[in-house]
């Protein structure tokens, strides 16, 4: 009996034995493969409830930079590591920084250096995330890759993925995730979830650039708002400071029966519109400036004149202010030269008076033209302009050539001013090939310095200036005063000229200015009416005046009129008379057949200085 139940249980054992082997056989493989394949739902799960919770939490309207790291934050919770970053790539210094991070706080890391750090081709970043676009992962501490820490400026990484976000096709920088303890055992799922994680932060990232460029434009035009601002409070003021003077000196002369008291007027009245010009010409420049459309133009002058017609317009405030003012000139300087006359006078003006402006009474002004250097027909040239006056701090400087700029406000409520006269001095410096800057202390006076190379002129010099002080640089104007016999009033007594001008006050004007010259003058009120004048006689007029601006014909076509007609048309001088001065207006009348163009308001000499010229055919001297 015990034998038979001894075999039914051997039997038993035999066939269930069979049976689970022949089972486990049979089925270890899908068994194992079941598993797998759960694991892999489970970690897609994981994946997809990452990914949801990520892109819910965009759906927010908090602040973006909250929403970047809530996301870094969930990636380092789902993805059990200690720290996860966004580092974005800075392609002006080809640097790439830290912008974002969220580490376990538990862990107390030193947070990620913002410097950024090299990225260029060669280095371990660039070549992984541009070369290869592939994705940067370190599973076992930085032995493998020694580079690493040095390249993440993170000590104590032992193991990190990092994956390339772009944004619109351009390579924004990396995401990161990165292990400190330990390393780590990466799968490919890591990175692919890293992968995605890293474009599912991007419409983030764009949502926070955008709202940057918001803020950036924001702020900008606020700054450009507080500057239009400041600019018209500031013009307003230096514009109606001179009306103000012509207005309330005009009122005083009119009720006035006094001679001296009304001369005195009329040289205040004169000084305050002098002013008001230097301003409207310094607004009119900046706006040429800042629209690219500033040109010089060059011709050959004489040196030392320029220079005396410039020390000579800063005269009379330096003896106003009882200033000591030296010249030192360079007996090397060439006595003719080719460049443009007119704007380099501005600069050395606007330096002049400057100094002058913020000197105070008896302090000393030294104007020092040396030559610098000289090489075939250049010669470079060296001006200091050096004062004793109130000086400018060393922060100030660096904002001085700024349009607009004053080197405290206080100061352009002391001594008024624009702001605008060195931001055009540069301008006009650089586009003549050459530099200006400055030397000074607060308190102790400045040194403005301009370094231009010029060309050499061929023409002999009218006169030559050596060594000179104030007093024989007054002598050389005297080439071109007017012999005492040689007066107004009788060198031109047989001479008729055509004036065409559509304003009767401008009219008026000339009128007045030429009455002692005794020049006989026909007014047109437009250029018809000029064309009309001269064909009827054209034998009479030995020279036209002509505005341009002018109802029915404007002085362009009537100049082209006249020429047309030939005979004395073709040769009559015509000169151009307007107030449109820049270098374009005067080549537009010149190729409309004018001979010279004059700028209005109208300048005494200078118009005289043509008249002798067309009239009586005296040769300029420049
Ligand atoms: P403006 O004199 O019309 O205000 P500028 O551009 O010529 O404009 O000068 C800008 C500022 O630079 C002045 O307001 C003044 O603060 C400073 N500055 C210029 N020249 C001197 C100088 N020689 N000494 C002290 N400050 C100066």
């Amino acid at each position: 009996m015990t034998f038979v139940i001894l075999v039914v249980i051997g039997i038993s054992i035999a066939v269930i034995g069979c049976v689970y082997f022949l089972t486990f056989r049979h089925f270890r493989e899908p068994l194992r493969q079941a598993r797998a394949t759960a694991a892999a739902l489970e970690k897609r799960l994981l994946q997809q409830e990452l990914l949801a919770a990520l892109t819910q939490s965009f759906i927010s309207s908090d602040d973006t930079g909250v929403l970047i790291r809530n996301a870094l934050m969930m990636l380092v919770m789902s993805m059990k590591v200690i720290r996860a970053s966004l580092a974005r790539l800075n392609s002006e210094t080809n640097t790439i920084a830290f912008e974002y991070e969220w580490s376990d706080p538990k862990q107390q890391l030193d947070p990620l250096p913002r410097i950024g750090a090299r990225f260029i081709a060669g280095d371990i970043f660039y070549d992984t995330f541009i070369t290869r676009g592939d994705v940067y992962l370190a599973s076992n501490n930085p032995e493998e890759d020694p580079r690493i820490a040095e390249t993440l400026g993170s000590p104590g990484v032992k193991a990190c993925i990092f994956a390339p976000i772009t944004v619109y096709g351009q390579f924004w920088g990396v995401m990161g995730i990165e292990q400190h303890t330990g390393g780590r055992d990466w799968k490919e799922s890591d990175s692919q979830m890293l992968k995605l994680a890293a474009s599912a932060i991007t419409s983030l990232l764009i949502r926070a650039e955008a709202e940057e460029a918001l803020v950036k434009a924001k702020e900008l035009a606020e700054l450009s708002n507080q500057a239009k601002t400041n600019f018209l409070s500031r013009m307003s003021h230096e514009m109606r400071t001179p009306m103000n003077a012509v207005i309330g000196m005009t009122t005083i002369a009119q009720n006035s029966h006094d001679m001296e008291k009304m001369t005195y007027c009329l040289g205040k009245i004169n000084e305050a519109s002098l002013h008001l010009l230097g301003v409207i010409n310094d607004i009119l420049d900046m706006s040429k400036i800042e629209a690219g459309k500033f040109d010089l133009s060059s011709a050959e002058f004489d040196f030392g004149r320029m220079l005396k017609r410039v020390t000579d317009m800063i005269e009379f405030k330096v003896n106003e202010k009882h200033q000591d003012f030296i010249i030192r000139m360079d007996p090397l300087i060439p006595a003719r030269v080719i460049a443009d006359e007119q704007r380099l006078a501005q600069v050395l003006t606007n330096l002049l008076s400057n100094a002058v402006k913020f000197t105070p009474e008896e302090g000393n002004i030294i104007l020092s033209v040396r030559m610098a250097g000289s090489k075939d027909n250049l010669c470079t040239i060296r001006f200091d302009v050096i004062d004793s006056g109130i000086g400018i701090s060393e922060d100030q400087i660096s904002r001085l050539f700024t349009p607009f700029e004053q080197a405290d406000g206080s100061i352009a409520r002391r001594f008024g001013g624009t702001g605008l006269g060195l931001a055009i001095s540069k301008n006009i410096v650089e586009l003549m090939g050459g530099k200006i800057w400055i030397e000074s202390e607060s308190g102790k006076g400045s040194n403005f310095t301009i370094e231009i190379s010029l060309e050499r002129g061929k023409a002999p010099a009218g006169d030559k200036l050596r060594l000179i002080n104030r007093e024989n640089l007054s002598q050389t104007g005297k080439a071109e005063e007017v012999p005492a016999e040689d007066t107004l009033e009788n060198i031109f007594a047989d001479k008729s000229i055509l004036l065409a001008e559509d304003v009767e006050i401008n009219r008026e004007i000339v009128l007045s200015l030429l009455e002692e010259t005794a020049i006989t003058i026909d007014c047109a009120e437009n250029g018809l009416e000029a064309l009309k004048l001269f064909s009827e006689n054209p034998g009479k007029y030995q020279l036209i005046l002509m505005d341009i601006h002018m109802p029915e014909m404007d002085g362009y076509g009537a100049t082209r009129s006249i020429r047309a007609l030939g005979g004395e048309g073709a040769t009559v001088p015509i000169i151009a008379m307007t107030a449109n001065v820049f270098k374009e207006d005067v080549e537009r009348c010149l190729a409309a057949g004018m001979n010279e163009h004059l700028g209005k308001p109208l300048d005494f000499e200078e118009l005289i200085k043509r008249l002798r010229k067309y009239l009586l055919g005296v040769p300029e001297v420049s």
